[in-house]
């Protein structure tokens, strides 16, 4: 009777332990993904947005202009299908713009290999017809990374790139809490997770690069900060 409940609490806590590596991709478990640089030379942070484009994307690029920032923008397929015109404006307005899946679905921990690189060469492909980039940049919806992914990224010969400050803009409701947590992470190096199909982004961000500007730092791009190609 003991071994049988010994078992069972075992292989909770083991399923437990999977679920937890394979949702925290800056622990690079799986993969080795560029969540940021360690002791930084530079005062260079890399702003990353996700799950755009949408029609929020917009007021972020005017942010991001008028405070002279370069920023990743980690797009969904069927988004950019929606709005290719905000999806080439992000490339036209010198940032640079990554795979995040084409349909960012929520059972993404659970696809076989075969929906998993249909998924990400299906975002490929949009972006190449709207935009005439090849992405080569991965950023894992949810942050998951489990053996499966990992082999879909070695066929579609992705690169995963993650993040070291998670700002929590797409699930905390107070703006000045997300921006005191950011600020009290952000050093040289750091890769900042945001979201731009969320309206509290936009306040947020003004914030952010007011913050930015006052410590002298600047916001460049994934691909410049861990010198990697974004597109082959
Ligand atoms: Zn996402």
């Amino acid at each position: 009777m003991i071994s049988i409940w010994w078992l069972l609490s075992a292989s909770v806590l083991y399923l437990i332990f999977l679920l937890i590596i394979s949702t925290n991709v800056q622990w690079n478990f799986f993969v080795r993904a560029n969540n940021g640089v360690k002791n930084h030379d530079k005062n260079e942070v890399a702003l990353t947005f996700d799950d755009g484009p949408v029609e929020n994307t917009l007021q972020i690029l005017e942010l991001l202009k008028k405070y002279n920032a370069k920023a990743s923008f980690f797009c969904i397929g069927k988004n950019i299908e929606a709005n290719p015109d905000i999806f080439k404006k992000i490339i036209e307005e010198g940032h640079l713009v990554g795979n995040h899946t084409f349909s960012h679905t929520r059972k993404m921990g659970f696809l076989n290999r075969s929906q998993i690189i249909s998924e990400i060469n299906s975002c490929n492909v949009i972006a190449l017809k709207t935009g005439g980039v090849r992405l080569r940049l991965y950023r894992p919806p949810f942050g998951i990374i489990n053996p499966k992914i990992k082999e879909a990224l070695k066929i579609t010969q992705h690169q995963v790139v993650g993040w070291n400050v998670r700002s929590y803009d797409a699930v905390l409701s107070s703006e000045n809490y997300i921006l005191k947590r950011i600020i009290k992470k952000i050093k040289p190096g750091s890769v900042i997770l945001l979201h731009d199909n969320n309206i509290q982004t936009v306040e947020i961000l003004e914030q952010l690069l007011l913050f930015l500007q006052t410590n002298d730092y600047r916001s460049i791009r994934v691909d410049n900060l861990f010198q990697i190609d974004a597109y082959s």
